[in-house]
């Protein structure tokens, strides 16, 4: 907070607030067990301490219902979407067309970003097959469209069935159940929520 005003009293415009050290990576890069909007309060601090200029506030800000609040609330004035916008480039174009339910939200792996990142020096996406490589994934138009049956609503059935649409062929996908999901309906049992640790208790050192 002391560095946030003598910044201000530099004339710098606004402050995109963060937390974490390199030693504590996963506060700046939350993963999946962090709650979402958990910066909100530390980036509120800073107005409270009589910071008059914008202040910033990412990492997992991307509930639009989280990020709406705490803006309406006067908590913060604007959101970064980092690892969001790798998993979604168009989710302000969908809040601004009142398609939140459209979006396709960043899951906190940072296992195809920062990960891979980390590995080879290339930014991909687990959920998002065309990140960092649009020329080879981006569908092309089929020279001539067909009737396309996929059997299966999981999660390769629905993705290939998506492409397919993408594609300009004329698509049906069969799920033998009353539900689309496959195994990821099984692996969302375990999403749990407000499970965020204190920040005081660090999860655990990198590696
Ligand atoms: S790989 Fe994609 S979904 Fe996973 S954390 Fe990175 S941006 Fe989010």
């Amino acid at each position: 907070m002391e560095i946030a005003k003598l910044l201000e009293s530099y004339g710098y415009d606004g402050l995109s607030v963060d937390t974490g050290t390199l030693d504590s990576y996963y506060w700046a890069c939350p993963p999946s067990y962090i709650e979402r909007g958990y910066m909100v309060e530390l980036a509120q601090a800073i107005h409270e301490a009589g910071v008059r200029i914008p202040v910033i506030c990412g990492s997992r800000m991307n509930d639009v219902n989280i990020a709406e609040r705490a803006i309406a609330d006067g908590k913060i004035d604007a959101i970064a979407l980092g690892r969001p916008s790798i998993a979604d480039p168009d989710l302000p174009r969908k809040v601004v067309a009142g398609t939140p339910e459209a979006i396709r939200p960043c899951i906190g792996c940072n296992q195809a970003c920062i990960h891979r990142y980390g590995q080879i020096g290339i930014v991909n996406c687990a959920v998002n097959p065309l990140m960092g490589r649009p020329e080879s994934y981006a569908p092309q138009r089929a020279l001539v469209p067909r009737k396309v049956v996929v059997v299966g609503g999981g999660v390769a059935g629905m993705e290939a069935a998506r492409t397919a649409a993408l594609r300009g062929h004329d698509v049906t996908l069969f799920e033998k159940s009353d539900v689309l999901g496959g195994n990821l309906r099984t692996a969302g049992v375990l999403i749990v929520r407000d499970r965020t640790p204190a920040l005081q208790h660090s999860p655990g050192r990198r590696g």
